[in-house]
């Protein structure tokens, strides 16, 4: 499970996080929606204490994050990026092995078996030998979720993970975070896809200006929004 108690964060001046509660439950999937600058990437990134909040906590599981060395967190939390960031000198199996190695200190066989095993889950087996560089966005952001997975992270992070793709190429990494919450996987899903957060979520968390405006179960949010802001906000996406 994670939850943030209270967290408050800002860059400057700018109070960019301004109270954030957040609840989820061990298996469950919770989807942050809101307008851009609304502090959605840097609520997920004072989870894997990529930024550490001013004030509050975020409990992994029930524990503080903010006591837990960062390199084990990020074993633990899975992140995945609009941006894959893989490592585009490297084949995409070395891509998935290299943290599994470094970091996990597995066996190059090891290491190796696990990532294919990964590959396999996402469709990407077959291009174990290439570089990032061959493939097509939807895949490259495929092995990023592979490269997550390997490490059996307790929680996934996704900071807007469709957004840098071809429209053709969304459903594809869509349909494989849905195939992960519907197996159990705690994740946090910053998101654009109404459609998706529609679907897959249990609670929607519709964020603004560093708050947490309204949450719960995505029937009532997009059916029947509570505050002005939320219904203007899904008029526009919508
Ligand atoms: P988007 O939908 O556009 O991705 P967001 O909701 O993810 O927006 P954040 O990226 O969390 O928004 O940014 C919230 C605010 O914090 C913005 O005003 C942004 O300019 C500011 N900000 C974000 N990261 C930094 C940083 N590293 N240094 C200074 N200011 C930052
Ligand atoms: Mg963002």
């Amino acid at each position: 499970s994670v939850a943030t108690r209270d967290v408050h964060l800002a860059f400057g001046r700018n109070q960019v996080l301004r109270g954030i509660d957040l609840e989820v439950g061990r298996g469950e999937t919770a989807c942050v929606i809101g307008p851009s600058g609304s502090g959605k990437s840097t609520l997920l990134r004072t989870i894997n204490r990529l930024l550490e909040p001013d004030r509050g906590d975020v409990l992994l599981d029930g524990v503080s994050v903010l006591d837990q060395d960062p390199d084990a967190l990020r074993q633990r939390i899975g992140m995945v990026f609009q941006q894959f960031n893989l490592f585009p000198h490297m084949t995409v199996l070395r891509n998935v092995t290299l943290a599994l190695r470094q970091l996990r200190k597995l066996s190059r066989d090891e290491a190796t078996e696990l990532a294919l095993r990964q590959l396999d889950v996402v469709g990407l087996r077959h291009k174990a030998d290439v570089r990032p560089g061959r493939l097509s966005g939807g895949q490259q952001q495929r092995v990023a979720i592979a490269r997550a997975l390997a490490m059996s992270p307790r929680v996934m992070l996704f900071d807007e993970a469709t957004s840098a793709l071809d429209p053709e190429l969304v459903k594809g990494v869509l349909s494989l975070m849905a195939d992960l919450a519907s197996q159990g996987m705690t994740m946090v899903v910053v998101t654009h896809e109404m459609g998706f957060a529609r679907q897959v979520a249990d609670q929607v968390v519709f964020m603004d200006r560093g708050r947490v405006v309204e949450a719960g179960p995505p029937a009532g949010l997009f059916e029947a929004p509570r505050s002005e802001r939320l219904r203007q906000f899904l008029s526009q996406v919508l």
